[in-house]
């Protein structure tokens, strides 16, 4: 068991909280190729854990994450791939679910420190909130110019039927992907699954079950992987500037989900909004954007927009997005002083508000910067 001692505030990289990462970063892995680098491509995988690496533990028979050696081992193709790997693992390999901002500040880190020296990235990760991590990244990672691909599996590695040896080795080929100048075909957090390649910030998970576990309902895939890997130019992310990666840090997770039902009551929507130290909700809300416009409802939003909550409304179908004026059970809550998460999905609005009031900005600030497409995570 995990200390459940949890910060609220998740600090910016100079008082970074994982201690021993600055050691751990100086003794990256052996070159998984044993070869010389040249101008091949050159790779880092971070191993962060998930099914991927997991194997069934004996006594209990439940899978447990594993370490980074027996999942190479278990896919001795990547030994073909005429790239330069280095590999990068988590101390502990982690079920996903046990994923906070921590480990995504750790992961932020293994980035900045290698940016220079790799041209791609490769993240391996569990399913569970794969789509959580791929969003936090795609708003800390700030001019992202090389390729963060995040991928995991169903089925551990070492099963006869893994998804998780196709996974791994079409994402090395995302990462390592060029253009005829030379230059990344990938600029952004992505991630590939059952070749399915979608952006980062507008994918979620959606089968427990199926290999091909994620989707992205308002965006596009951002290639299509066949018999070869065609990417789709009109819809990759390209940065409008050449500054250098920026990492920001800062997380703040005061921070919640309200889901709306036909029947919550009052007392329960106040004692949400009265949660101490909370700044931010992501009300999940029907089609359009629509909720009751009883007046005990309203009344309750007011007064939590009026004390400094941001309350940001995204809504309950997958597909589709927010339109705040088209009936006029959205256009009273716009009145109480909601704002539109558009087509966010679940979890790019929840990470994108511990993200903006982790970087200090003013409410006015966030409820700003929330209704405005940062990294291409949102449609207006
Ligand atoms: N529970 C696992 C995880 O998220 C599931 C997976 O990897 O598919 O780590």
């Amino acid at each position: 068991m995990r200390d459940t001692t949890q910060p609220e505030v998740y600090p910016q990289r100079d008082e970074h909280p994982s201690a021993g990462m600055e050691t751990r970063i100086k003794s990256i892995t052996e070159p998984v190729c044993g070869m010389e680098c040249g101008k091949r491509p050159k790779i880092l995988i971070i191993y962060t854990g998930g099914t991927i690496g997991m194997i069934e533990n004996p006594d209990t028979g439940a899978l447990e994450p594993f370490d980074f050696e027996y999942l190479i081992d278990n896919v001795p193709k990547i030994r073909r791939l005429d790239y330069d790997i280095d590999s990068f693992q988590f101390e502990i390999p982690l079920d996903s679910s046990a994923m906070n901002p921590s480990h995504w500040q750790d992961i932020a880190y293994v980035i900045e420190c290698f940016y220079d020296s790799y041209d791609g990235f490769v993240v391996l990760h569990g399913t569970d909130t794969m789509a959580y991590t791929a969003s936090a990244l795609s708003f800390m990672l700030e001019n992202l110019r090389k390729p963060v691909v995040i991928t995991g599996s169903q089925l551990p590695i070492g099963e006869v039927r893994t998804d998780g040896e196709e996974n791994l080795i079409t994402a090395l080929q995302v990462a390592a992907a060029r253009d005829t100048d030379g230059q990344p075909m990938l600029e952004e957090v992505a991630i590939l699954f059952e070749n399915y390649l979608w952006r980062g910030n507008r994918a979620t998970k959606y089968s427990a079950d199926n290999f091909n576990a994620f989707k992205s309902s308002n965006f596009p895939r951002l290639a299509k992987i066949g018999m070869g890997i065609t990417f789709r130019n009109d819809v990759l992310w390209r940065p409008t500037d050449d500054a250098p990666l920026r990492v920001h840090y800062g997380m703040d997770t005061n921070v919640m989900y309200l889901s709306l039902f036909p029947g919550i009551t009052e007392t329960m929507i106040r004692h949400a909004f009265s949660t101490p130290g909370l700044k931010g909700v992501v009300l999940k809300t029907y089609g359009a954007g629509n909720a009751p416009t009883d007046s005990y409802f309203i009344k309750a939003v007011r007064e939590a927009v009026d004390r400094g909550l941001v309350i940001v409304n995204i809504s309950q179908c997958d597909n589709g997005m927010v339109v705040p004026h088209r009936y006029e059970t959205g256009s009273v809550l716009y009145g109480a002083g909601v704002i539109s998460g558009h087509d966010l999905t679940s979890e790019a609005a929840i990470t994108k508000l511990m993200f903006l009031f982790g970087q200090n900005y003013s409410n006015d600030e966030v409820k700003r910067l929330m209704e405005t497409p940062l990294v291409g995570e949102m449609h207006k």
